[in-house]
């Protein structure tokens, strides 16, 4: 399985670094993939294919979204009469 991962991913790893975390961000895309643990901040450079079998789980970066709280006004909490 190909990885589809973005700069600014957050790569969770089969195996968890010395430091106890198992989260790195993506911070380099190429023939090798440069990330940054979440905790201790080290910077690794892994070949993709390596990667590709230690990876458990990919959660993309966090998209800036407006939230919806902002542009709704009240009278949207149901129950709210009651
Ligand atoms: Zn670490």
């Amino acid at each position: 399985m190909a990885l589809d991962i973005k700069v600014g991913d957050v790569l969770r790893m089969k195996k968890t670094h010395p430091c106890g975390n198992n989260l790195w961000q993506v911070s380099r895309l190429g023939a090798d993939i440069g990330m940054t643990c979440q905790k201790c901040g080290r910077h690794v450079l892994l070949a993709r294919s390596y990667l590709e079998r230690r990876v458990k789980d990919v959660i993309p970066r966090p998209a800036r979204n407006p939230g919806p709280e902002s542009e709704s006004g009240p009278g949207l909490i149901p129950g709210q009469e009651l």
